[in-house]
């Protein structure tokens, strides 16, 4: 059993008041040629307007186009159809949001929200154009934050996943020094929290060339029991399940031999299927 829980829809030809269902088939149809057994949908919270301010920078506000009401809707309509298909959300965690993004997420009974730190205050660490202020502030400085957000996004009981958990490498620039003390303690927090790491693979098609995160990160979040789940990160139907047979030999080198999906924010584990 295969479920890959971290598909974007955002470039399909939708327009804010519709998401055609062709859409959506294409996505099964890349499903079924790549694996895949069941798919999880999430859409950036920030594109909602009714989560506009919750990640407070001009960025977001750029792209804050969309009401939710539409994409409850097409969630409602896949659901009645009885598809392989989970329905979340990819949320910003932004400490002084907090209260806003959980009366955000009560306006619709999610499967699964994935929390995510794309944001250094406000310099993106995914973002080609933030990469000059990113340095001005340094490398220790925005891997020290980025770990500490990690955590209290995990303290804060939100979320279901902590997606692309060493996302600062995308631009393949890899720290020098050992963030080993930071995945355990971020690993830890997980475990407290009851919540699950992300084995997320758009890195492989990104600079640095590798999943998110580094084994030694994935192996000590195993050790200490934090159930994973498998996300290609897909922005478009032909990248559906991209990159997961790297990411399950990845899962077994380290150990795991099961993934987790969700169901009206209910884990479900699922047997890693067997390898060679
Ligand atoms: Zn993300
Ligand atoms: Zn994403």
């Amino acid at each position: 059993m295969i479920a890959d829980q971290h598909l974007h829809l955002e470039r399909g030809p939708y327009t804010p008041e519709n998401y055609p269902d062709e859409w959506l088939a294409r996505y099964l149809e890349t499903a079924r040629a790549t694996g895949v057994d069941r798919l999880g949908v999430v859409e950036h919270a920030y594109r909602f307007r009714e989560a506009h301010g919750l990640l407070p920078n001009a960025w977001a506000d750029a792209r804050c186009l969309y009401r939710l009401e539409p994409y409850a809707k097409f969630v409602e309509r896949q659901r009645s159809r009885g598809l392989p298909v989970s329905f979340g959300l990819e949320m910003d965690y932004v400490p002084e949001s907090e209260e806003g993004i959980g009366r955000f997420l009560s306006l619709y009974p999610w499967d699964f929200v994935l929390g995510s730190v794309h944001f250094v205050g406000d310099v993106g660490v995914d973002l080609a154009e933030d990469r000059a202020r990113a340095a001005e502030i340094g490398p220790r400085a925005i891997w020290q934050r980025y770990f500490e957000l990690s955590r209290r996004a995990a303290e804060s009981g939100l979320f279901d996943v902590l997606t692309h958990p060493d996302l600062p490498k995308i631009f393949g620039e890899r720290p020098s020094w050992p963030l080993t003390e930071e995945f355990e303690r971020t690993a830890n927090v997980l475990r407290a929290k009851d919540m699950a790491i992300e084995c997320n693979t758009a890195g492989l098609r990104k600079p640095v060339g590798e999943i998110y995160p580094v084994p030694e990160y994935l192996a000590i979040a195993r050790r200490a029991g934090v159930p994973v789940s498998i996300g290609s990160d897909a922005h478009e139907p032909e990248t559906v399940g991209a990159g997961v047979d790297a990411a399950l030999g990845l899962l077994r080198s380290v150990g795991y031999d099961q993934t987790v999906h969700f169901i009206g924010r209910r884990r479900i584990q699922a047997d890693l299927p067997a390898g060679a």
